[in-house]
This record gives structure tokens, sequence and C-alpha cells, in this order.
């Protein structure tokens, strides 16, 4: 399974597409694309099978954005189909998110949640963790990073994810727990990539952040990049490493 994104001023499509193929080593039963651009706020493809299954879907359709997340699936929670397939949306339609790991109290949230009047269409933990953040950002009337992080101390469990609102396409939230997580920065923080390692971006930057475990990051365009403590909200000074890596090796 593997996730990967792109923020800045290229077609994120062709880059998020050829990270995802790159990911596909890692194993997965279906593949997504989230893309979000000027004019379109949502494009969402997905589907249970390859990225090559993907690719053929999305074809068909326009897939402008600057921005965009992909996902490649190993189920844990609900069976390999279409609807399962991630990226997950919020029930308002605001919020996206891709996830590796597991949430293991989702059955708790999810029914707390059905209280409160969300409904889901998938069987997985990740849209109870999306709509737990959308439900946390609502009642405390605060900022994406800040709602991510205090969902995610109510969550038991592993997980990689990335999470943007439709309406704030300058921005993406990452987090990790037990899951690799990486992101790239292009220069003067004009553009960012997350990947769950590094191969899809090695071409685009050398420039690289490994976060590390209960780590939540904040990418905004043109901003550098800030990291915080999931658990203690203290900030971490960013670790930015040079790549070694080469593909023509
Ligand atoms: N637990 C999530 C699901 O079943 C994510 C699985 C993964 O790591 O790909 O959808």
């Amino acid at each position: 399974c593997g996730i990967t994104g792109y923020l800045g001023f290229r077609e994120a499509y062709p880059i998020v597409i050829n990270g995802l193929q790159r990911l596909e080593y890692r194993g997965y039963d279906s593949a997504g694309i989230v893309l979000t651009s000027s004019e379109n706020k949502l494009k969402l493809f997905k589907t249970k099978g390859k990225v090559s299954d993907l690719k053929k879907i999305a074809k068909k359709n326009n897939t402008n954005g600057h921005l965009a997340l992909g996902h490649t699936r190993w189920a844990t929670h609900g069976v390999p189909n279409n609807v399962n397939s991630h990226p997950h949306i919020s029930n308002t339609g605001n919020l996206v998110i891709v996830h590796n790991g597991i949430i293991e109290n989702y059955d708790t949230i999810k029914k707390e949640l059905i209280k409160r009047g969300y409904t889901f269409s998938s069987d997985t933990d990740t849209e109870v963790l999306i709509n737990l953040i959308e439900e946390v950002q609502l009642k405390n009337n605060c900022k994406l990073g800040k709602a991510v992080q205090l969902a995610l101390t109510n969550v038991v469990g592993a997980y990689a994810i990335a999470v943007y609102d439709v309406n704030n396409p300058n921005e993406i939230i990452v987090a990790r727990l037990g899951s690799p997580l990486a992101i790239g920065i292009g220069d003067d923080n004009k553009e960012f990539f997350v990947a769950s390692d590094a191969s899809p971006f090695i071409e685009y930057t050398k420039d690289a952040i490994y976060l590390d475990d209960e780590e939540l990051a904040i990418i905004k365009l043109g901003k550098s990049i800030r990291i915080r403590k999931i658990n203690d909200d203290s900030f971490v000074e960013p670790n930015i490493q040079e790549l070694k890596l080469n593909l023509e090796q």
C-alpha cells in the first residue's frame, strides 16, 4: 500500500499517477486519486484493481489540477471494492483523506459520529477518521492542522495520512504513526511532494523530510514546513535531508 501527493505549480496528475506506479511494489488491491484545481474543486477516481485500471478511468476525464493525492490500498477494514477504495471524502464534501494503516478504535468513533448525524458510504476505518477530523474542526472552529492533530489524539492504531480541504487548495496536512511518510520540498517552497518513500519525487527535488512517529506536518505553498508533535503540541525543527538516490544508477 502507498500514499503520494503533489501541491505546486505543475500539473499534479502525471506526477501522482507515476508515483503510484513506483509504489506498486509495496502491494495493493485498489487505487485512487483526488485532484483539485481552481475551476473544479474535486475530481475523484478510484477503483478496485491496478493503477493501470485507474489510469483508464481517469483518461476519459479532465485531470487538471495543481493539488492531488493518490493511494494504493491494502484492505484491512472493508473488502476491496470501488467504494472502499481511497481517497475518502467527509460528509460535507470538503475534506479528503488518503490513509495507510489501521484505526483500531474506529467502531467506537463511528457509533459516536452516527449519533451526531454522520453517514458512511464505505466500510472503512478511514472514512471514520476523516469524519472525526471534520467533526473536531466544526466543533472547535479551528484550522485543519489543529483539527487533524486533535482527532489523532483520539485514535488508537497506525497511520500515514494526507488530508486537505478542497476550499483551501494551498495546504496539505500529513501525519504518521507506524507507517512511513516522506515530504519532498521544491525550491523556495513553491512545490511539495508527499509519499510513502522518496521514489515518486526523486527527479523533482533532493530535499526531503522523513516524518517521525507521532509527528504532523503542515505543508503550505510558499511557506516553510511546520512540524508538530501530535500528543504534546510542541514544534519540531524540520530535519531536511539530501536524497542520495539516483534513478539512473
Ligand atoms: N485501513 C484502511 C482500509 O482498509 C487503509 C488500508 C491501507 O493501508 O491501504 O481502507
